[in-house]
């Protein structure tokens, strides 16, 4: 199977160019159950707006794999008398790259288009000279000249801001752009159903697909969607560090590399026997992979599924990538490829009722 054939390249760039940001995931999560609907027999959707495709939905041995579907974005959250825009975060947007950029600001009026505006060089000489972005200096211009006028367009505080980047492939090797994390990880699960289905697999429990909302502030989608479907065990894919690009310190951040494979973490809330199992069908299966360290959580929703329901096996398989929570992301097409049939092939291996217990 062709993991970037027509189709699922389609897919891709409308998945990955729509904006669902933190509690606004809708728009992409539309996108992904039609997506994945061929490939299931039944999908669900929960009050905030987690969706999950099924295979096998009466088995009682439920199986996860789960990636978050929303992005970071900003909140309006005032306007000065001259129709100047701040903003608050919504998930960790990263003030440093604010200014110069484009935005979209999300309206019942539809996207209002802004920009970052940032005071010129010149007018910046003495001590303003190095000044740097910060959450306090950094404002949105619409073009208005008036708080009047910005109301007029539809703008109000609690109004959504996106960053208006695209996806690109660069050197016919790296996929670029905003919200790779995680909605790689929505095509990688979705990639994984397609292969299932394709390849006529006769799953012996319940495959459960889930694109869970809101992990950008703490991981709630997970949190509640673990409790509802309450599954025997979860394989959660997400984003990690790159740590070999500049001003990274790796004495910190890890060894992990774009191009040189899924990364799977060691943690206390990653199950040592399921982790074994995914390294087990990596090395059958002849899939490189990189191994990280988190201290305590590992701030994936793995941690949401593991501390659920008295506690869940659950393991981690992340997609290396650069620049997380800019609007030039980078993820390897290599790694994207070797996660999908990572996923697939540790999933092919479990059986129901497989033994967690340590000893
Ligand atoms: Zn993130």
């Amino acid at each position: 199977m062709n993991v970037f054939d027509e189709n699922s390249e389609k897919f891709l760039y409308e998945y990955l160019n729509n904006n669902s940001p933190t509690g606004f995931e809708a728009p992409g999560q539309k996108i992904w159950v039609e997506y994945i609907k061929p490939f299931v027999d039944t999908w669900q959707l929960d009050h905030y707006g987690t969706v999950y495709g099924i295979i096998n939905p009466d088995h009682p041995y439920k199986v996860v794999i789960e990636a978050h579907a929303d992005e970071i974005s900003w909140f309006v959250n005032f306007i000065t008398d001259q129709g100047f825009i701040h903003v608050i975060r919504n998930g960790g947007s990263d003030h440093a790259i604010a200014p110069s950029m484009r935005v979209d600001i999300h309206t019942s009026k539809g996207k209002i288009k802004g920009v970052f505006g940032w005071p010129a060089i010149h007018t910046r000489k003495g001590k303003d000279e190095n000044l740097a972005p910060n959450m306090e200096n950094i404002f949105i211009d619409v073009g208005a000249k008036s708080k009047q006028e910005v109301l007029e367009m539809g703008i109000h505080v609690g109004c959504v801001v996106t960053f208006q980047d695209e996806l690109m492939l660069l050197n016919n090797t790296y996929y670029t752009g905003r919200a790779l994390d995680n909605r790689l990880g929505g095509f990688c699960i979705a990639q994984v159903a397609r292969k299932i289905k394709e390849n006529n697999i006769k799953l012996p429990f319940g495959l459960y697909i889930v694109n869970s909302v809101q992990e950008e502030i703490g991981l709630r989608g997970a949190e509640m969607i673990a409790n509802t479907i309450k599954p025997n065990v979860a394989i959660v894919t997400d984003v990690t560090h790159d740590s070999s690009t500049p001003l990274v310190n790796n004495k910190i951040e890890g060894d992990i590399k774009c191009g040189e494979g899924p990364s799977l973490t060691y943690a206390p809330a990653v199950h040592n026997i399921l982790l074994q199992h995914i390294i087990d069908a990596a090395e059958k299966n002849n899939i490189p992979f990189q191994r990280a360290a988190s201290s305590r959580s590992t701030g994936t929703d793995t941690d949401a599924f593991a501390y659920s329901n008295g506690g869940i096996p659950s393991a981690l398989i992340s997609i290396p990538l650069r620049y997380m929570h800019t609007t030039v992301e980078m993820a390897h097409k290599q790694d994207i490829e070797h996660v999908i049939e990572l996923i697939y092939q540790s999933v092919l291996a479990l059986e129901p009722n497989q033994n967690f217990k340590y000893f």
